[in-house]
């Protein structure tokens, strides 16, 4: 406390402190420090009090540069890096001292699009994404987020296993103020929906999220988004998109439609922008990734930052509704959807529009359910209508009668694409994943092996990329994205949220059939200083904190 009023006396404020008592206080400060180092040195050399509360030595380090790794030795003190190097050379000690000879040592990794279940007592522990080396997960996509920022923070504190930072949703703020509706806003009604942006940023939010292949995101006109998505420009917000049509959007915009819509968003409203998880979707769009990546690399170039994020499965996973029922039927909210399931003219012409909407998507024997229902979990929509006797679009409204079902589909994305899009300097990763309730035995395996899975395929097996590459896709180029200035990489005053690999064994043990299997290989992590996971196994520690927008110097937010 002394010393931290000492400090402030001393800064840089100096010059605004006229007052002939103060020069006084800076100058007892002064011989009060100096006299409080030497007796430091010195209690320090009698004790030879260890200099770090962990030295993890000998490990390979990549410092998330993307560079080439070296040889050396991290120490961690007070839950930060408080030093890189050769510990021995520099005499340097530890509480506790770990051998990490022949393991890879990185920065604890950024999923940058997560469905992460951190308010559920099943998920807080994010035990699935630990295990991948991940330490910080993006909350809040797809348009979902909530704009109460300080009240999701405030149950998430001192709760979860892993970092998160949020997103407010456009689908969310939309639905609160005018419901599931098909129409655009009143002007006192987007003027309300500016106002929860404003709000979520104020408290904290890295930026607005959208969902606009979704209910009620759908319904949004791109100039309603760029109004929303300015106010988040003004507190240098980010704008993050699961953008109108990835290709296998029934009557939708068009793949390359759609990525001009989210650059368009972003460039006028001032924002950088992420694209969820990007990918072309869809048998029509294989091999199509580089026309994408390339509308990309042309708003790069004209000097609007736009990044994505992507994982190495070729299923997504949603929900049946969003993947089998036109959006018109989806109007008004559920209730009006299940009545017009009841107006024998409405269903005939779904009975034809559901049909068309599984075709591109491969057909009913591609959707593979994971919903905890048990007579559609780990089934697929073909199977389950066989067994029902019914036709596939009336198994479909039979199961949402009862509520929407989380559906996978597989065989969506090209391998071919995912491995261009691996490539790009501007491509993140993300699992895209949601933790499993625990009656979903069946669910999509890229919440327990995404990052792993990338760098044993990508990076181990196939080559595509290199590990510092592959790891810098997954630590640095997100902080940058982020402007997040403390972590992402393995330096000196970093926030010590560090994981630790057996590059031999490294893997993904996650299947469609055997989801439920944590990934190996992973032999520590550190979230903010403490063992997450120590020799393989996790400690129980719920050492992550959710992470609030940094704020800059000098921010000057407008009025509304
Ligand atoms: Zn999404």
């Amino acid at each position: 406390m002394v010393l931290d009023g000492c400090a402030t006396i001393m800064g840089p404020q100096d010059s605004v402190m006229p007052i002939r008592t103060d020069r006084d206080m800076r100058r007892w400060c002064r011989a009060l420090l100096a006299a409080v180092a030497v007796a430091a040195l010195w209690i320090g050399d009698l004790r030879s009090q260890p200099a770090a509360d962990l030295l993890l030595v000998g490990g390979l380090v990549h410092d998330g540069s993307g560079q080439p790794p070296a040889r050396q030795d991290v120490a961690v003190a007070g839950g930060r890096i408080s030093f890189v190097g050769d510990a021995a050379a520099a005499g340097l000690d530890a509480a506790v001292v770990v051998d990490v000879d022949g393991l890879m040592v990185t920065p604890g990794f950024i999923d940058m699009h997560s469905h992460a279940e951190l308010t559920e007592d099943y998920g807080r522990d994010a035990l699935p994404f630990l295990h991948q080396g991940i330490t910080t997960v993006a909350i809040g996509v797809d348009g979902g987020g909530t704009p109460d920022i300080a009240e999701l923070f405030a149950g998430l504190e001192g709760r979860i296993g892993v970092n998160a930072f949020a997103y407010a949703g456009h689908g969310e703020i939309r639905e609160r103020v005018i419901g599931s509706d098909d129409r655009a806003p009143t002007a006192a009604e987007l003027n309300e929906m500016r106002a929860l942006v404003r709000q979520a940023m104020d408290e904290g939010a890295f930026g607005l999220s959208t969902g606009l292949f979704y209910v009620p995101g759908y319904y949004a006109t791109t100039g309603e988004v760029i109004a929303l998505a300015r106010v988040a420009a003004a507190f240098d917000g980010i704008y993050d998109t699961h953008d109108r049509d990835l290709g296998a959007s029934y009557r939708g915009v068009g793949y390359l439609s759609s990525i001009r819509e989210a650059i368009r968003i972003g460039e006028e409203a001032g924002t950088r922008v992420i694209f969820s998880h990007f990918n072309a979707q869809g048998a029509a769009n294989y091999g199509r990734a580089p026309d994408g990546a390339r509308l990309i690399e042309e708003a790069r170039a004209r000097g609007v930052e736009v990044a994505a994020a992507q994982h190495v499965y070729t299923a997504t996973q949603s929900s049946l509704a969003a993947y089998a029922i036109p959006r018109w039927a989806s109007n008004g909210g559920r209730e009006e959807m299940l009545e017009r399931f009841r107006d024998p003219e409405t269903v005939r012409r779904l009975d034809v529009e559901t049909m068309e909407m599984l075709a591109i998507r491969g057909g009913a024997d591609k959707l593979l359910f994971a919903d905890p229902r048990p007579e559609l979990n780990g089934r697929t929509l073909a199977a389950v209508a066989t067994e029902w006797e019914l036709p596939v679009p009336a198994a479909v409204r039979r199961i949402l009668t009862a509520g929407n079902a989380a559906v996978m589909n597989l065989d969506l994305y090209d391998i071919e694409n995912t491995r261009y899009l691996a490539r790009q300097s501007w491509m993140m990763t993300c699992t895209d994943g949601r933790t499993p309730s625990p009656a979903q035995n069946v669910t999509h395996p890229r919440v327990f092996g995404a990052f792993t899975r990338k760098l044993r395929q990508f990076v181990l097996d196939e080559r595509i990329v290199t590990m510092p590459f592959a790891i810098r896709s997954m630590t640095g180029l997100a902080a940058d994205f982020l402007h997040l200035d403390d972590r992402g990489y393995l330096r000196e005053g970093a926030v010590a949220d560090i994981a630790v690999f057996d590059p031999d064994r490294i893997r993904d043990r996650a299947t469609y059939d055997r989801p439920r299997q944590v990934s190996e290989g992973t032999v520590h992590v550190l979230v903010n200083g403490r063992f997450a996971i120590r020799d393989g196994a996790a400690t129980g520690a719920l050492a992550g904190r959710p992470i609030r927008r940094p704020t800059r110097t000098g921010e000057i937010v407008p009025d509304l």
